[in-house]
């Protein structure tokens, strides 16, 4: 009886069956996913990629077209995998339910990145919030963050805090701004906590689920950089590449 309850107790702390078909085998076991699905979830490795925000790029010049031609104001993008129909199915999954297996699967590689990134001697890293403010203070709504287990790792090898200097910009605040203030601040979906202005951290390692257009990711670092900070990195799970 114990015995069977410590069984029980082991299936809840490693991942025993596939995340996406249920199967047991060898990988699921390790990786969260069985051999078959693993395989299915596999990308192509590009030969170059683009130096600041790492998308795949046809020749070796050292960055892309659109990190070229614009503001760039992150560092460098670490992303695991390119993204692919089912990565992004997954990535789905993980948001709608705690899936323990499908996160160790979008996860793997983690370490490798980090312990790359432990060079850098980075300050402190930040959740990229999503999400509306009042939802995460409502701790009976609060939504569970597929990046959480991104941190989960950056905390155990980096061991740099977590901060959150980003506040969701308010409805309010923007009412109260005159044409040509909301003009100049409406593209901004945060402002700085008023706690962090001026102040933050000089090495800063965002964390989201997945780099898309790096619209977000960008706007975050303008205003992290515009309060102090000299370089961001970005890590997430999946990459947008086409
Ligand atoms: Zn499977
Ligand atoms: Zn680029």
């Amino acid at each position: 009886m114990r015995y069977l309850f410590f069984l029980r107790l082991l299936d809840f702390f490693f991942p025993l069956l596939c995340g996406i078909c249920g199967r047991e085998d060898f990988f699921s076991l390790k990786i969260g996913l069985c051999k078959r699905c693993a395989y299915t979830a596999r990308t192509a490795k590009p030969s170059y990629r683009c130096n600041v925000c790492s998308s795949p790029i046809a020749a070796p010049f050292t960055v892309c077209e659109f990190c070229d031609s614009r503001n760039v104001f992150f560092t460098k993008v670490f992303s695991l995998r390119d993204r692919n129909d089912l990565l992004g199915e997954l990535l789905n999954k993980l948001k709608s339910n705690h899936e323990y297996p499908v996160s160790i699967f979008l996860s793997l590689g983690i370490r490798k990145v980090l312990r790359e990134l432990k060079i850098l001697d980075i300050d402190a890293c930040i959740l990229l919030p999503s999400y509306s403010k009042n939802r995460i203070s409502n701790s009976d709504l609060r939504p569970f963050s597929p990046s959480r287990r991104l941190y989960e790792e950056t905390e155990r090898i980096l061991k740099i805090p977590l901060i959150d200097p980003l506040m969701k910009t308010s409805a309010e605040r923007q009412a109260g701004k005159s044409f040509s203030e909301r003009f100049f601040h409406a593209y901004s979906a945060w402002d700085i906590d008023p706690n962090w202005a001026d102040r933050c951290p000089s090495k800063i390692l965002l964390l989201d689920d997945v780099f898309t257009t790096g619209a977000s990711v960008n706007e975050a670092s303008r205003i992290l950089k515009k309060n102090g900070t000299k370089s961001v990195y970005v890590l997430t799970y999946l990459r947008v590449t086409d």
